[in-house]
């Protein structure tokens, strides 16, 4: 031990009493070593099908003005109203953490000038989102998405571009998907549908069954009764008039073409007629992606589209799906660039929830490449053996291989164990007999046979055993 470490202070660590534990935040996760394997499946497929696709990425702020969701998502949402972590900070600003990536996204587009961009700008966000939500299993207080925006393309192709790529990153990673679609219509057709699903719920005394929140939905925003999810208002909506039924001209083509190119992708949908999506900025197509497992329940009563979109009443919906089984979402939102100040650009894009991802591989016990295993493990006897390898390490890592160690652990027999676990095929070893000898033992893991190889060729005896990884 270094002489500073006078014995005086070494008596002064140890008497440090055991403090008490602070533990994590309610709705937090770690993420431990062994989960980083599926975060980086995941991670690599979303930023494969993103670059294939023509989408960058960007990244913004974990904190944003407060004012940015209240005016984007919605002052109404419940995004806003009951689950943004939100606060004042030191200069009296206020500041929220980011509940979703779409309106952060949206400000560096206006923000950064990208409108002078060739459009479309097809951008590509990967991060942590925030949301006071009551914890359970698949909804956390922090999660990650993936999102991709498509901004300053108006045509239906753009929506099934994203709806297309969401079904193939979820089928890429072998989990079974199924896109539930609506069109929530533009500004104008809308408003004549609010009109009568005010009508709708106003009559024969519906109002008085629907539950606290509803209530009061139905003087804010009435569009949101169709997705509450508590069972009277599920029983009510699938008897609500329907918003197809209503849709303009216009809706109605780009719906009917988004359906389209679906069918001709052969791309699974159904079509939802109470999927509206929570947020104030959508209009036209909204999307949401489930699971094949909750799907099947509702499948009986949601119809696939034919030319005419007509919709059968989801009698399922009555049961009450978990809403927080959905894997992603997304829709169009036209007017939301220049209602956040920048100039009228069509935009779509959705969001998927990796931490939900990651649940499902794990449930279907998809098997993943162990990332921890290596081509060679490194083994040393004594200290000078030690520094030796450690040097060593650094030569076979930089010419490609997947180089393991533990240099720190003294035993052979521990290391070797190691090198067992790690799935090598070879180990090297180096003692003081093979320094003196100018040698160093290779070791096949498999058959357990060792051989002498001179320590100035070892390169040359790796590369005809592995090959170059370099070629
Ligand atoms: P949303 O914009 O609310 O539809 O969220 C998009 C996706 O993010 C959802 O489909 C989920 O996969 C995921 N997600 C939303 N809320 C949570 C949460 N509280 N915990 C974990 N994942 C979530």
């Amino acid at each position: 031990m270094p002489k500073m470490f006078k014995k005086k202070e070494e008596e002064k660590v140890f008497k440090v009493r055991r403090g008490k534990f602070v533990s994590r935040l309610r709705g937090m996760k770690d993420i431990l070593p062994d989960e980083y394997k599926y975060w980086n499946l995941v991670i690599k497929k979303a930023s494969e099908l993103s670059k294939a696709y023509g989408f960058r990425r960007i990244g913004t702020p974990v904190l944003e003005n407060l004012e940015l969701f209240e005016r984007s998502s919605g002052r109404s949402s419940d995004i806003v109203t009951k689950e943004m972590f939100s606060f004042i900070d030191k200069n009296n600003d206020k500041i929220a953490l980011r509940p979703e990536a779409t309106p952060g996204i949206v400000r560096t587009y206006i923000e950064h000038g990208m409108f002078n961009l060739p459009q479309p700008v097809k951008l590509f966000w990967l991060g942590p989102v925030f949301r006071h939500d009551k914890p359970q299993a698949g909804r956390f207080r922090q999660f990650s998405q993936f999102d991709l925006e498509n901004i300053g393309d108006p045509s239906p192709v753009a929506d099934a571009e994203l709806i297309s790529l969401a079904y193939y990153f979820f089928r890429e990673l072998q989990i079974d998907v199924i896109t539930q679609i609506n069109s929530i219509g533009c500004a104008v057709c809308r408003k004549e549908y609010l009109v009568k699903l005010e009508n709708f719920y106003k009559e024969r005394g519906r109002r008085v069954k629907l539950c606290h929140d509803c209530k009061k939905r139905l003087a804010k925003n009435p569009l949101r009764l169709l997705d509450c999810k508590e069972k009277p208002c599920l029983e009510m909506a699938a008897e609500a008039p329907q918003i197809v039924d209503s849709l303009c001209d216009d809706c109605r083509n780009h719906f009917i073409k988004v359906l389209e190119y679906l069918d001709e992708l052969d791309i699974p949908y159904n079509l939802n007629p109470t999927l509206v999506r929570g947020l104030d900025y959508y209009n036209r197509t909204v999307f949401e992606i489930w699971p094949v497992e909750v799907e099947a329940s509702a499948d009986a009563g949601l119809d696939k589209i034919s030319d005419q979109p007509t919709f059968a009443k989801p009698d399922a919906v009555k049961e009450g799906l978990p809403r927080q089984s959905a894997l992603g979402g997304g829709g169009r939102y036209d007017g939301l660039v220049e209602y956040m100040g920048g100039r009228p650009t069509p935009a779509c894009g959705f969001g998927i929830g990796i931490e939900r991802v990651i649940l499902k591989i794990k449930e279907k016990n998809i098997p993943l490449k162990d990332e921890e295993k290596g081509d060679i493990f490194l083994a040393q006897l004594g200290d000078q053996a030690r520094r030796k390898i450690m040097k060593l390490f650094e030569v076979l890592r930089k010419a490609g291989y997947s180089a393991r160690q533990a240099f720190t652990k003294d035993s052979l027999k521990s290391q070797l164990e190691m090198a067992n676990k790690m799935g090598v095929k070879y180990t090297l070893i180096l003692g003081q007999k093979e320094i003196m000898d100018g040698t160093i033992l290779i070791r096949d893991m498999e058959s357990g046979i060792q051989e002498i190889i001179d320590y100035k060729k070892i390169l040359a005896e790796v590369e005809k055993r592995l090959g170059n990884p370099a070629k």
